[in-house]
Formats: C-alpha cells, sequence, structure tokens
C-alpha cells in the first residue's frame, strides 16, 4: 500500500508543454505544484512551428530556426505569406520550463487513474496505487484529456500527416525557406484529390536536410498513415526529389473540433482543454501565452477563496463569454472546410490568403473574437469563386441557428 504524500496547492495531469507551461506558471506564481505524467522530464517529441510573431517573448530563445521566406501553393505560383515562421528546439523549451518552474515544481513519473475531491481538496490515485493529495487538480493530459473527456460534436475530425527528416541530392523545397502549404496536386488522378486533399508542408533545415510533412488538415475519418507516407514519396518522385537518407519519421494524428468545454471540477489546460485552433491545428504557443494569466487567476483566487472557487477563475480566465463564442463559429468554419470538394481547397486558400494580412493573421489566432471570425469568413465567401460558394453556404444552412448567430456576431449585435 503506498503511502500518502505531503499536500500540494495543484497536481498537473501531464508533462506536455501545456502541462510543464501552466506547472511553471503555477510555481512562478507561488504555489507547489505536482505535475505527474508517465516519462520523466524529457523533450517533447513533436516537431512544433508557430508564427514567430505569436511567440511568446519568455520562450522566444528556445527557437531553433526562423524562416521570413514563407509561402503557401494555391495553385502553380507560390503566395509569398510575408510572415515569418518559427520551429522550436524542443530541448531548450523543456529546459526554460523547467528553470521558469524552480524548486516548488516536483515532477513526479506516474499515470493518473482517477482523481475524487474529498472535502476542500481532492485525492489522486495513479495506476500504481499512489496517492497523491491537492487542493486543485489540472488536467494537461492531452487530446485524449488525463481524467475530463474533450467533446467534439459530430464525433472527431483529424488533423494527420506523415513525415521525415532526411538528405536530398535535390531540394524538395525552396532553399533556405519553408512552404506552409502546397496543394499542387497534378501528379495524383482529380478523383483521389476531391476525396482526400493533402497538401505538402516544407523546412529547410540547414545544408541538404528537410523536414517535408504530407499532411490532411481536416478529415472525418482521419486519413491513414500507409495512405500519406504514400502521397508523399508519390509527391517527391513526381517532384524529381526522392530522399537520400532518411533520418527520422514523424506521425501526426490529433482532432482539430473540440468545443469549448464546460467548467467542471478539474481544470483542463492545453490540447485537453480544447485549445486546438480548429482551423490550424495550432495550440501550442497559444497554451505558452495562456498559461500565464490564467496560472495568476488561479493563484490570486486560491489566496482569497477556495479551491472550487480558485478553478473557476482559472475557466473564467481560460474561456471566457467571447471565446466561446468564437470557438462556436471556428466549429462551424471546420464544418464547412470538411463540407468542401477537397480539389476546391485551393481556392479557397486563394481567396483566404488574399485577404488584408491582419485579417487572416486574426482568423488563425486563439484570442480573436467572434465578430472577427464571421466577418472575415463572410468575406472569404464573397470572394470564393461560385464552386466553392455552394458547398460552404450549404454547410452554413446545415447549421442554422450557429449561422445565424454568426451573422448576428459580424453585423456586431447579439
Ligand atoms: C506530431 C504532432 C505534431 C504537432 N505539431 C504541432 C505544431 O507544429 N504546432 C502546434 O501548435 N501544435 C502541434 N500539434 C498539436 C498540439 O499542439 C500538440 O498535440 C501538443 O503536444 C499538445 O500539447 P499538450 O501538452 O496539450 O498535450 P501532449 O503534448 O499530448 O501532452 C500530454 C501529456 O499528458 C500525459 N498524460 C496523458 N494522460 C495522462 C494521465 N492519465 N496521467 C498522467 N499523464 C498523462 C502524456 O503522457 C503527455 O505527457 C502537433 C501534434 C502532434 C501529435
Amino acid at each position: 500500500m503506498a503511502s500518502r504524500t505531503h499536500l500540494t496547492d495543484a497536481l498537473v495531469i501531464g508533462g506536455g508543454p501545456s502541462g510543464l507551461g501552466l506547472a511553471a506558471e503555477l510555481a512562478a506564481c507561488g504555489l507547489s505544484v505536482r505535475l505527474v505524467a508517465p516519462h520523466p522530464p524529457r523533450p517533447f517529441p513533436a516537431t512544433y512551428g508557430a508564427w514567430l510573431d505569436e511567440v511568446p517573448a519568455p520562450v522566444r530563445p528556445c527557437l531553433a530556426d526562423v524562416w521570413t521566406d514563407v509561402r503557401a501553393y494555391t495553385g502553380e505560383d507560390p503566395t509569398p505569406l510575408l510572415r515569418p515562421y518559427a520551429m522550436f528546439d524542443n530541448a531548450r523549451l523543456l529546459d526554460t520550463l523547467l528553470t521558469r518552474a524552480g524548486p516548488r515544481l516536483t515532477w513526479t513519473v506516474g499515470m493518473v487513474q482517477h482523481a475524487e475531491q474529498v472535502g476542500e481538496g481532492w485525492e489522486v490515485t495513479g495506476a500504481g496505487g499512489e496517492r497523491w493529495r491537492a487542493r486543485l487538480v489540472v488536467d494537461a493530459g492531452g487530446h485524449g484529456g488525463g481524467v475530463t473527456r474533450p467533446v467534439r460534436p459530430h464525433g472527431a475530425a483529424l488533423q494527420t500527416a506523415f513525415g521525415l527528416v532526411a538528405r536530398f541530392d535535390r531540394p524538395p523545397g525552396p532553399p533556405g525557406g519553408m512552404v506552409w502549404m502546397d496543394y499542387r496536386a497534378g501528379h495524383l488522378p482529380p478523383d483521389e484529390v476531391r476525396a482526400a486533399p493533402t497538401f505538402l508542408y516544407t523546412m529547410h533545415l540547414g545544408g541538404d536536410r528537410y523536414l517535408v510533412e504530407e499532411t490532411s488538415l481536416i478529415a472525418r475519418p482521419g486519413l491513414t498513415r500507409a495512405l500519406l507516407e504514400r502521397r508523399l514519396h508519390a509527391r517527391l518522385a513526381a517532384q524529381g526529389t526522392p530522399p537520400r537518407e532518411i533520418e527520422t519519421t514523424e506521425w501526426v494524428a490529433f482532432p482539430m473540433n473540440t468545443a469549448a468545454p464546460a467548467p467542471g471540477p478539474v481544470l483542463a489546460f492545453g490540447s485537453a482543454a480544447g485549445l486546438v485552433h480548429p482551423i490550424s491545428g495550432f495550440q501550442m504557443v497559444g497554451a505558452l501565452a495562456d498559461a500565464p494569466g490564467v496560472a495568476c487567476a488561479v493563484a490570486g483566487a486560491l489566496d482569497m477563496h477556495s479551491p472550487t472557487q480558485a478553478v473557476r477563475a482559472g475557466w473564467d480566465a481560460l474561456w471566457p463569454p467571447e471565446r466561446r463564442a468564437a470557438r462556436e463559429i471556428s466549429l462551424l468554419d471546420a464544418e464547412a472546410l470538411l463540407a468542401l470538394p477537397g480539389d476546391m481547397l485551393p481556392a479557397f486558400f486563394r481567396a483566404f490568403f488574399a485577404l488584408p494580412a491582419a485579417e487572416w493573421h486574426a482568423f488563425l489566432s486563439p484570442r480573436t473574437g467572434a465578430g472577427a471570425i464571421a466577418r472575415t469568413m463572410l468575406k472569404v465567401f464573397a470572394h470564393a469563386p461560385n464552386r466553392v460558394r455552394v458547398p460552404l453556404a450549404r454547410a452554413a444552412l446545415g447549421q442554422a441557428e450557429v449561422s445565424g448567430r454568426a451573422l448576428r456576431a459580424a453585423a456586431g449585435v447579439g
């Protein structure tokens, strides 16, 4: 029988960037924090990219690379996106967050199985029978949640990608640059593209090394690894740029359409709290940017009120009403993208990137309000060709109630 541990202020489930990011900020606010993860501290395994202007200043020194030549291909000619893009050095990010956390953080290797409210605090049980006590619990257990269960309306719609880092005899993308999306698909039968659109995401890593990922932006059900791997090699062969020597491979699969969670007794954070953006799939820097405000709200309330009120303060900081309304509209947009035949996605994104930069930047940002999101979508609709408009309009009519709210938000009423 495992012994009960001392009481900490907060127990955070999950050692991903969201869990450690919030744990570090809670500790920096003076709380004692136990983080429980099935592994000891280790560099996060995924390749994390983000728009440079969205990377919070304290983690900017953790960037491995920044590209200023950033492009999209929605046809034969590139669209320069004129927005620098960055990739993280995950070992440096881990060190920075652990340093920020300092001695108030205890990292415990284990798997949380159950959390139960006992009086004003919590008893948390691990898969090995461990018992931990805390005044409040945060679930940063990733897309499936540790003890909370994220909700995906109409079932999960997934972003999937198969990627590799390799050495190439001929560059598979622009030397010195990165390609955010390349939807050119002349090498595939049109009906395959229509059914399952994918694009190439490329980063030049220096010398003859590139990261190349064949990506399905959003699909329900998600595309398989086998299909994406086959597509990647077919594309590289068609370009005349097959990899010479493969160093590593990466499989990406996560849900894009998580609803804003209802506030519960456990505070959820990161992908467990639905912070993945339903159109871009970005989450990581948004969570790191949210962490100080959420931690401050929790710590401030815990100082003056009960742990229950502190958790409520955390929920209010993370999901204020305006953000909830914006999420509802973004989910409608995601459904509209799912309804678009795949061969129309390039035309959709051509209209999207033709918007003033500030508008498409804001559309992809995690903190943009419902009105701005709805107005941007209406502009894309207005500029898109008819063959794109018809399925978009049909998708909007299929969710008439939310579409009505989106129109009122766009008009600045309601
Ligand atoms: C391969 C890949 C690439 C991605 N690339 C990007 C990108 O470039 N940019 C971007 O913004 N987003 C990206 N995403 C999406 C998203 O940002 C990531 O999934 C991100 O890792 C989510 O962070 P997180 O901390 O919320 O969850 P995770 O990183 O999934 O971490 C969850 C943690 O919780 C632990 N855990 C789960 N259950 C329990 C439990 N019961 N008890 C204890 N621990 C538990 C897990 O072991 C893990 O340590 C990517 C996703 C994947 C899969």
